[in-house]
């Protein structure tokens, strides 16, 4: 299937002449181009890429559709050319598209707001997309290992993350796929708290979440580790969410809707009494981006199929005390799913 057989179906159920794609993801997606500026207008029989003339090798190098080079504010290249080709109805994407864009077509042309139509195309990946997520993970992976090597009582938080993502770049990674997070003692109980200079101590729990970009794709992972000798308080709610983990996993099949997934995480928290601490979503989809569809939550009604890329990370976090999470990056089989994170899971101290 052509990349424009996959869209043209939208035109033609829509009752539009075009559609403009204005996320720089989905353009990626459709095309390849990597670069910051770039559109894509889609006609029921091609698609034109649109880029500003620092591009001009690069479009070159990566895009094979019919391409132009425009100086200036590119919607006004797409307003022409659109004109040229008769078009009257054209789609947008709602959520990224400016007012101020819109106005530079509103008036020529009838325009309609779409969304998630390319983000549902980009939910199943291809195996060449699979073996990019895969090698991500794999990355994330090795540069924890190599991280922790350098963990010790004394480092500050901010210490460690930037080793982190040190080692996310010696291993070529293009940059880390969010702000690494890494809590030490009862500022692990903010589910996104942000490295401080709150020093690691003797006795505490490290939650760690780190993810990659390699090749375009994300990788998302959730480690903790306990500086020395864990309590039983820990060592169970450790064991609680670990069980929580794998029932989710264990859920993962084509067909289940991501809220189905999200239950069999928080029936094990809810049975072990931790189901209050339980505060966001089982997981998300990842690729092009850190967070995409499907959604693997309450509210998560697609069904899985094979090709998804998603996270299972279930947490408790209780005030004061700390909070515990185990995330896998893990993609949907014909028969249930692959783990494709390989860092171990099994409680760790050091
Ligand atoms: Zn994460
Ligand atoms: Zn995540």
């Amino acid at each position: 299937m052509t990349t424009l057989s996959k869209v043209t179906p939208f035109l033609a159920a829509n009752a539009v002449d075009a559609f403009l794609i204005t996320n720089l993801h989905n353009v990626r997606y459709l095309t390849g181009f990597t670069g910051s500026n770039a559109v894509l207008l889609v006609l029921p029989d091609e698609m034109i890429f649109f880029t500003d003339p620092r591009y001009r090798l690069q479009t070159a190098q990566q895009v094979k559709e019919r391409s132009v080079i425009a100086a200036g504010n590119l919607l006004k290249a797409v307003g022409a050319l659109a004109a040229r080709k008769k078009v009257k109805r054209i789609a947008v994407e709602e959520s990224t598209m400016t007012l101020g864009e819109a106005e530079l077509l509103r008036g020529k042309f009838e325009i309609r707001a779409a969304s998630g139509v390319i983000e549902t195309l980009r939910m199943v990946k291809s195996p060449e997309e699979i073996e990019k997520i895969r090698a991500s993970v794999v990355l994330n992976s090795r540069a924890l290992e190599q991280a922790l090597k350098k963990a010790k009582p004394g480092m500050q938080e901010y210490e460690l993350a930037a080793e982190i993502d040190y080692r996310m770049r010696k291993l070529g990674a293009e940059s880390a796929a969010f702000e690494t997070i890494v809590a030490a003692g009862p500022r692990s109980a903010l589910p996104h708290a942000k490295p401080g200079n709150a020093k690691l101590e003797a006795g505490q729990m490290l939650l760690i979440d780190m993810g990659a970009m390699l090749d375009g794709y994300a990788s998302d992972m959730t480690r903790m580790v306990h500086l020395g000798e864990p309590t039983k308080k820990y060592r169970d709610a450790y064991q609680a969410v670990l069980e929580a983990q794998l029932a989710a996993i264990a859920a993962v099949r084509p067909g289940r809707t991501g809220a189905q997934v999200d239950k069999a995480a928080r029936d094990v928290l809810k049975a072990a009494g931790l189901g209050e601490a339980f505060v966001h979503s089982t997981g998300h989809g990842l690729g092009l981006e850190i967070h995409e569809d499907p959604r693997v939550g309450k509210s998560g009604k697609v069904k899985l199929a094979a090709g998804m890329a998603i996270t299972i990370e279930p947490g408790v976090y209780l005030e004061g005390w700390g909070g515990i999470r185990i995330e896998d990056t893990v993609v949907v089989t014909e028969k249930g799913c692959e783990v494709l994170t390989t860092t171990p899971k099994e409680l760790r101290a050091i």
